[in-house]
């Protein structure tokens, strides 16, 4: 209950980060009070997390910040957040991010900005998206650890930007259900915290087999935290020569060299890979995840949940869907319901989305092919800079905002574990991440990995 009121006094001071948009102080404190009577329990036994707004949790708000749905209180609970309260997790809050989870700077929330506790002299940063509140609350010790989704680096990116850890599992290891769906077949909810052993922590007590997921992977779920022994002699880690992009700054580059060293010196072998079809994901991805949410969203008509338009005298059932999201969503997820629509409408199909599909099996073959040559884990940037001011790309062409993707999106479009770890400071003194990429189901060597990187 001390840590708990703790937390919920720094939320409180924080307001100006934007970073938790539904508090949840009453919840929190039974939730605390109970794990103080029950003395022990699960692994997360009266810790205090925030949770992205992105996630139903039952009778509380959960908007995934838009205006659409907007009074929605869900009836019902998503998995990842059920197995959090019964392993004795404490509620703090909703956590601000990008509507849908469509970003990379939380710019398009309907709650407005959060913001990077870090700064450089008066500059306010982007903290990334789309799970920017959790990385800021998170990093300004708002909380001990949030859920993150992660669906093109959603996770790994604002992990980057703001000095924390962030995973994103393999696909399929933990429960999509009762989490709001952006592109379904990228979606995977994961661990932000401090350091490496939160995450293997976390992620332990989020994943796991869910029949109400068909999607969810019957694995066993290891005790990932038993896999940080450090040791990682004999590992072979991989650099991909196509990482190595146009224009990248030469902070980034020289942090990659320092990783790079860091696990030499713990004793891997490092060897240069390759995987010919990165170049393509960027485009891939930004015709599958739209595709995707075009169908998702469909869903919401003001009908089934949240807000509906006020509608005008004669209107029809049509008027009241069109002026429901015509007010209800935001520009970002207009533009990508229409690119949506485009690429799945019969005469582009093929042309399209069915390609897209073809050349994410390439990206995916490119995977399996480097992991088949013996390498244990990738190792490539996180992002291709640091935090950038807020404002700065928001207004910019759409296409300048989807390009922090680069590094981050391959990794969905495989379906692989990610994770971004905090490893240096770049010529402004900004936090910059490292990103490892392991083999499926592999969490426990990849967090290994990781640990050395620490
Ligand atoms: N920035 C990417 C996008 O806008 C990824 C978002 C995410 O991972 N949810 O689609």
């Amino acid at each position: 209950a001390e840590l708990t009121e703790a937390c919920l006094t720094a939320i409180d001071a924080a307001d100006a980060l934007g970073a938790f948009v539904h508090k949840t102080p009453e919840k929190a404190m039974e939730q605390a009070k109970s794990a103080d009577a029950r003395g022990e329990g699960g692994a997360l036994n009266g810790i205090p997390l925030g949770i992205k707004d992105l996630f139903c949790v039952r009778g509380v708000d959960s908007q995934a910040a838009s205006r659409i749905l907007e009074g929605f209180r869900p009836e019902y609970e998503s998995t990842v957040t059920t197995k959090l309260w019964a392993s004795g997790a404490v509620m703090l809050g909703k956590l601000n991010m990008d509507e849908f989870a469509m970003g990379s700077s939380n710019e398009s929330s309907v709650y407005g900005d959060a913001v990077n506790p870090w700064k450089v002299d008066d500059r306010k940063l982007t903290p990334g998206g789309s799970s920017g509140g959790s990385a800021t609350a998170v990093a300004a010790d708002l909380c001990l650890g949030a859920t993150g989704t992660d669906t093109g680096g959603s996770i790994r990116q604002p992990a980057a930007f703001t000095g924390i850890t962030g995973l994103k599992p393999t696909y399929g290891r933990c429960s999509r259900f009762g989490i709001v769906a952006f592109a379904s077949s990228l979606d995977q909810a994961g661990p932000m915290t401090k350091d490496v052993r939160d995450a293997a922590i976390l992620l332990r007590e989020m994943a796991g087999h869910d029949p109400l997921d068909s999607t969810s992977v019957d694995i066993a779920v290891p005790d990932f935290e038993a896999a940080l022994t450090g040791d990682i002699k004999g590992k072979t880690i991989g650099l991909p020569k196509e990482y190595r992009v146009d224009g990248m700054p030469e902070e980034i580059d020289r942090l990659w060299s320092e990783g790079r060293q860091m696990l030499v010196d713990a004793g891997a072998k490092v060897v240069d890979v390759s995987l010919p079809h990165t170049k393509y994901a960027l485009p891939t991805y930004y015709v599958i995840a739209p595709a995707e949410a075009s169908s998702n969203l469909a869903r919401y008509d003001g009908v089934r949940f949240g807000r509906r338009a006020v509608p005008d005298q004669g209107d029809g059932v049509t008027e009241m869907y069109e002026k429901t999201r015509a007010e209800g969503f935001g520009d970002e997820v207009k533009r990508r319901i229409m690119v949506g629509t485009y690429v799945l409408s019969a005469g582009f199909y093929d042309a399209y989305y069915n390609r897209a599909r073809k050349v994410r099996t390439l990206i995916k073959r490119d995977f399996d092919e480097v992991f088949a040559q013996g390498v244990d884990a990738i190792l490539t940037p996180t992002t291709p800079s640091a935090a950038f001011g807020l404002g700065e790309m928001a207004h910019a062409d759409p296409v300048q905002m989807y390009l922090n993707d680069v590094f981050t999106v391959t990794v969905n479009l495989a379906g692989l574990p990610g994770i971004s770890v905090p490893t240096g400071q770049g010529a402004t003194g900004l936090p910059l991440g490292l990103q490892l990429i392991g083999r499926p189901f592999e969490e426990g060597d990849l967090l290994n990995v990781a640990y050395a990187l620490e």
